[in-house]
């Protein structure tokens, strides 16, 4: 039987179904005697510690198997743990109420959870989903129920839960785990970062998939079209057999591009670089041959933890990843906050719409201390290496001159107190707000470089708040309004002599690799992994068919009548390309 959902890391898998029972540990409210109360508390405060320890097991142990970069999301966990409205809070129940700790915690989670309720924002609800599973890990402590692990199998499983924590996920033996599939999360979860940066082909958002399938149940898993078949007859079997045979040779060939340049078959150059978000995401830039980093979305370094980043933190940071990167480029990008990305110690205004509201650009003008401490660390790191500082979300040419007065400000205060740092560091912008891309023509004087970034001019172009599922279907990068901005921003930045890269999503999808380029994209920034990707087909086209490609493309009228034509094009053009094979039906 066949069951469909997302496809959110790559890969084909052919295994049994390992399902995880995460039986509820059951919490009432057990009154206790007053003389017993700093007894319970002790007790509570040794599940606590007994939780921060399990948790701090974890991260060293994933911080060993894949860099410390993503073991961020394990830290929130810690802080939650550390956090003394919570730990204060169910102290204060047990003394207060005289009762046990089981229940004075469910009733301080329970009182959490309520401010979360009603909010449809994709990533707040995946805090809550965080909130719970700590939980649940200290319900567990207290009532010595075993913390199921996923890093102690002894042979190859595919996993199945209804839903995975970032630390399920981290312990995960990859020696024996070879895939994953849950009912519940989003393309947004921290599980399925995670699964990205493990390589860990995954499917999830299969709505009630566990409760059909049994520990030990025939499972193929195909994280490239989402679906995933339970039980299959031997043909379905020998079918996928085949198919995951070709795709582990097609990834084996991959990794051999790595050293090739990406050279279109009439000889032109085109520049692969790598998104990263923290200096340790260097490895894998390294690890896939990207030509530099085009895009460092620094706000990563300002999450999820309790202060802001001091000038001295992000410095090192910066000039970390540019001399590992060095002798390439490496475009810093100053902070994105706001919208989905949130920082826990900066208030943020109550907003109806975030990612219309205060982010980006707009919220560093509004809180310019932080934005100079940024600008100061960029502006002393350059020094190390080879640095393009960009900002994000301009929308106009207002918004782009206040940031390059406050960043001659610090640079002049720099000189003043005689700091050293770079005078001539190139300064570039986003272009992914419409109004910008419309005006290109206006920005491309003032800036030295630009680069579109379409998951955001998507979502203003085609107004799709890119975290809401219920609008998920109309987001079409092919669509031809998207298409003609591009075009447009390609045209203007040649006219004008300056750089223009692409280093949203769709740049990183081989799908679209052709279009692109005949479209007059010549530097793609993308997730390193899909740098081989993409090299693949840059060097088996022409850009004359690439160009002819873009012409077809623009001359029709819907995203999927593009769509369809693209798939026809490059299906013909690479008969053998694994991920966008069409599935038969079952
Ligand atoms: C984009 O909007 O395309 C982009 C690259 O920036 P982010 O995804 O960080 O908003
Ligand atoms: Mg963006």
């Amino acid at each position: 039987m066949k069951f469909k959902g997302m496809g959110v890391s790559p890969g084909i898998v052919i295994g049994k179904a390992y399902v995880l029972n995460r039986e509820t540990v059951k919490t009432e409210t057990r009154v206790i005697a007053p003389e017993r109360v700093d007894e319970e508390i002790r007790r509570f405060d040794q599940a606590l510690a007994a939780s921060v320890e399990q948790l701090e097991a974890v991260k060293k142990q994933f911080s060993d198997r894949v860099g410390a970069s993503h073991a961020y999301i394990l830290e929130s966990h810690i802080l939650m743990l550390q956090d003394t409205l919570l730990t204060d809070g169910v102290r204060d129940v047990i003394r207060r109420e005289s009762i046990a700790a089981e229940g004075a915690l469910k009733k301080v989670l329970d009182q959490f959870l309520a401010v979360f309720n009603g909010i449809e924002d994709d990533y707040l609800k995946e805090r809550k989903t965080d909130m719970i599973h700590v939980g649940e890990r200290i319900l567990r402590n207290l009532s010595g129920h075993e913390q199921h692990s996923l890093a102690a199998l002894d042979e190859d499983v595919i996993v199945v839960a209804h839903d995975l924590t970032p630390a399920d996920t981290m312990q995960m033996d990859r020696k024996h785990v070879k895939g994953f599939v849950t009912d519940l999360g989003g393309k947004t979860s921290h599980t399925v970062i995670m699964a990205r940066s493990l390589e860990i082909p995954a499917v999830v958002g299969m709505a009630h998939f566990t409760a059909s399938v049994q520990t030990g149940d025939p499972l193929i898993l195909n994280g490239n079209s989402g679906s995933v078949i339970v039980n299959p007859d031997s043909d379905t079997f020998n079918r996928y057999l085949e198919k995951q045979r070709r795709y582990i040779y097609f990834e084996k060939e991959l990794q051999k591009l790595a050293s090739l340049p990406a050279e279109t078959l009439d000889g032109y150059k085109i520049r692969l670089a790598a998104n990263i978000e923290t200096p340790e995401d260097v490895c894998g830039v390294l690890e896939h041959g990207a030509d530099g980093v085009g895009l460092f979305r620094t706000e990563f370094l300002y999450l999820n933890r309790t202060e802001l980043p001091s000038e001295e933190d992000q410095f090192q940071a910066y000039k970390s990843a540019l001399e590992m990167v060095y002798p390439e480029t490496v475009i810093i990008r100053t902070l994105d906050l706001g919208g989905d990305k949130l920082a826990r110690h900066i208030p943020y205004p109550g907003e109806s719409n975030p990612s219309m509201g205060l982010r980006a650009i707009r919220f560093c003008l509004e809180h310019r201390g932080i934005f100079k401490t940024q600008l100061r660390a960029l502006a002393r790191a350059g020094i190390y290496g080879n640095l393009k500082i960009m900002f994000p979300m301009i929308s106009g040419l207002r918004e782009l001159r206040m940031a390059k007065e406050i960043y001659y400000d610090v640079l002049e205060e720099l000189r003043k107190a005689g700091t050293l740092f770079h005078e001539e560091i190139p300064l570039g912008v986003m272009i992914e707000v419409p109004s910008a891309a419309i005006a290109v023509d206006l920005i491309v004087n003032e800036v030295d470089f630009v680069s579109i970034g379409t998951n955001d001019l998507i979502q203003y172009s085609l107004a799709i708040d890119r975290v809401n599922e219920n609008v998920a279907y109309l987001y079409e990068p092919l669509h031809p309004a998207i298409m003609r901005m591009i075009k447009h921003v390609m045209t203007v930045a040649r006219e004008g002599n300056i750089p223009a890269a692409m280093c949203g999503e769709v740049a990183g999808d081989p799908l679209y690799a052709a279009a692109l380029m005949g479209l007059g994209l010549r530097t793609f920034s993308m997730n390193p992994v899909s740098v081989p990707r993409v090299k693949r087909i840059i060097r088996q086209v022409t850009l004359e068919e690439s160009r002819k490609l873009a012409r077809e493309i623009l001359a029709l009228s819907t995203a999927r009548e593009i769509e369809e034509w693209t798939k026809e094009r490059m299906r013909s053009l690479f008969p053998d390309e694994p991920e966008w094979e069409e599935e038969p039906e079952e």
